[in-house]
């Protein structure tokens, strides 16, 4: 259940890499002018924002996709849909090639993270607060968008960075098959939380994020029997 392109439009290409954007992303980013925009003095800051945060899961993505080229895997297209970015990638069929793979795209997140603080530091120490409030909370925004992205991602509910993580860690104790299933029980388990949690917060766009997750379990977990079997007749 891997987000198509359909609907999306080639933004560019770089790196051998086509980038394609939904045409969700222009009603999101509407919609965060919308909600955002009081916080600054000047509006314009809430676009900046927004380009901030599509520059940042761009670059996570980017993350993955060159990762799973250096493992000799595929890679040629990033789309960007509603509930975020999905790099196609198709690493060799080895646990360390799709561990690279998956984590390469966090961990972008990981070296983002001193960079924003750094800033937001030298914003504290200059006193941009005062001066320049808009820029102050924009480089606040900064620290929140990646931290957000990095700790959502790494959530241990499949297909998420963190479940995926999760899965080649097991694949390298338990093979191919069990630990997709393993990693898809997790991720019904997690996504089940979820979304009693978006319920609980009366969050629909999280209530639905959260059901395309556990269709995903569930298509792994489905998937994971046929690849149990197909190893056992091969033994
Ligand atoms: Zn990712």
């Amino acid at each position: 259940m891997l987000p198509t392109r359909q609907g999306s439009f080639r933004l560019f290409r770089f790196l051998s890499i086509d980038v394609h954007v939904h045409w969700s992303w222009f009603v999101i980013a509407a919609y965060q002018f919308l909600q955002r925009q009081h916080l600054y003095h000047d509006p314009l800051w809430s676009v900046a924002e927004y380009m901030a945060l599509f520059g940042i899961v761009l670059m996570h993505e980017f993350g993955h996709a060159l990762a799973c080229r250096q493992t000799g895997g595929f890679a040629n297209q990033i789309v960007l849909w509603p509930f975020g970015g999905v790099a196609y990638v198709s690493p060799p069929e080895r646990p360390g090639a799709q561990l690279w793979s998956i984590a390469a795209g966090p961990l972008v997140n990981v070296v983002l993270m001193p960079v924003f603080v750094a800033l937001y530091w030298w914003a504290l120490q200059n006193g941009v607060a005062e001066a320049r409030p808009d820029l102050h909370r924009f480089l606040e925004a900064l620290l929140w968008i990646n931290g957000i992205l990095l700790v959502f991602n790494l959530l241990p509910v499949y297909p998420l960075d963190g479940g995926q993580i999760l899965r080649s860690l097991l694949w390298f104790a338990c093979g191919r098959g069990r630990s997709l299933q393993i990693a898809a029980i997790v991720g019904l388990v997690g996504g089940a939380g979820l979304t009693a949690y978006a319920l609980f917060a009366g969050s629909i766009w999280m209530a639905l994020l959260t059901l395309f997750l556990l269709a995903n379990c569930w298509q792994g977990l489905k998937r994971s029997r046929q690849l149990i079997e197909i190893d056992r007749l091969r033994v």
